[in-house]
């Protein structure tokens, strides 16, 4: 079985491929450099890799014996619009962009897994490296999933992993069942009738129409969702006319959902449709809903869940593993992933410092081993030679 100090040969080198990462970063579905870096290093290990499956999308094949197991492993290699404000030898080089999220640290990590199973090949069956682009919202997961990913791939089960700044480096935790929380963005549009401003018995104002809407979308959580469950309702945009002497002609709002189940999820929606609906009609106004789900809830399979938990405590010891953290209301496309194959996600130590989309973040090298190692010891266990 791998140990932490097996990975040590192979630092310096990642680290170098992290910095490099980090100073060239791309923004979702545009990460061409970065795939076509990590294709090549594939290939330089003697990998078989298929290229563009999901726009950028990069999938290594890794198939060692006759096992019929296969797993997946999963990274995402998106970085952020945003500006990096670091003074760092590697820092950003590309205007705009920044990865402020540590997917140069999971790609790196990734890289180095398969590195390590290449040169040890201490498994029977097929390891599939599944780098993904876009998860920052740009719909990475699903695009893979559209390209026939485990129909061309087939997984037995997948595994992905995200830095945790906060929590201590040598730190691992990870939540059996409903885990992140997937999310929603919608838009309710009312239309009414503008007029002058001094002639509001002309009009039918939408205004009053989306103000009343907007408070009565707020009994959704406390009237409409079982106590026991968490779901959020915000409504974060509001706009209307432009002028101070017109009444629009339509007005709007906008916000997100966050809940545990595409159940929750459906009823939120069918909520702010009726509640949209009946309001702007008791107004004379027409309201029209667009609801557009981005991400699914993730859900770790329990039994993956264990496992997943039981490679790391082997790397760390039990006390390190946080078995049971509690689910957060964030969002993860690696739902999508474990929508469709029995998958777990974990969250891996990453140590003091910024926390994750800030400008000031950088991801912690001294990660690099625990997630190189545990990609490796996820694959010892589950496509052990002694199984088959
Ligand atoms: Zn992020
Ligand atoms: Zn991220």
């Amino acid at each position: 079985m791998v140990s932490l100090r097996d990975i040590n040969p192979y630092l310096d080198e990642l680290t170098a491929l992290r910095h490099d990462l980090h100073a060239h970063p791309e923004i979702g579905m545009e990460e061409h450099r970065t795939a076509d870096l990590v294709a090549r290093e594939l290939e330089r290990l003697g990998i078989e890799v298929h290229r563009g499956v999901g726009r950028t999308g990069v999938v290594g094949v890794l198939r060692v014996g006759n096992g019929e197991g296969a797993i997946g492993l999963r990274a995402d290699m998106d970085a952020l619009a945003m500006a990096e404000a670091n003074d760092l030898p590697y820092r950003s080089t590309i205007p705009g962009m920044m990865h402020a999220c540590g997917h140069d640290g999971h790609t790196t990590m990734l890289l180095g897994a398969a590195r390590y199973l290449v040169e040890t090949r201490r498994f029977n069956g097929t390891v599939n490296l599944i780098f993904q682009p876009g998860e920052e919202g740009a719909g990475g997961a699903e695009a893979m999933i559209a390209d026939g990913l485990f129909e061309r791939f087939p997984c037995d089960s997948v595994f992905g992993m995200h830095n945790r700044p906060g929590l201590d480096v040598g730190q691992y935790r990870i939540t059996p069942g409903p885990a992140m929380a997937g999310g929603a963005f919608f838009t309710v549009t009312v239309e009414g009738r503008g007029a002058h401003g001094a002639r509001p018995e002309d009009s039918i104002d939408p205004v009053p129409a989306v103000a009343q809407i907007t408070l009565a979308l707020q009994t959704i959580v406390s009237r409409n969702m079982p106590p026991e469950e968490r779901a959020v309702v915000s409504i974060t945009r509001l706009s209307g006319g432009d002028a101070f002497n017109v009444i629009p002609q339509t007005a709007s709002l906008g916000g997100t959902i966050r809940c545990f189940s595409r159940a929750l999820m459906e009823k939120i929606r069918e909520r702010i449709e009726t509640v949209a609906a009946h309001t702007a009609e008791a107004y004379g106004a027409r309201a029209t809903v667009s609801f557009r789900p981005i991400f699914a809830p993730l859900i770790n399979d329990k039994e993956q869940a264990a496992l997943y938990a039981d490679a790391a405590a082997e790397l760390v010891g039990e006390g390190a593993v946080d078995r049971h953290g509690a689910a957060v209301m964030g969002s993860e496309d690696f739902s999508f992933m474990t929508e469709r194959v029995p998958g777990a996600y974990i969250h891996v130590g990453a140590g003091p410092g910024r926390t994750l989309h800030h400008e000031l973040y950088d991801f912690n090298d001294a990660v690099i081993p625990y997630g190189v190692a545990l990609y490796v010891s996820v694959v010892e266990r589950k496509l052990a030679p002694e199984a088959f």
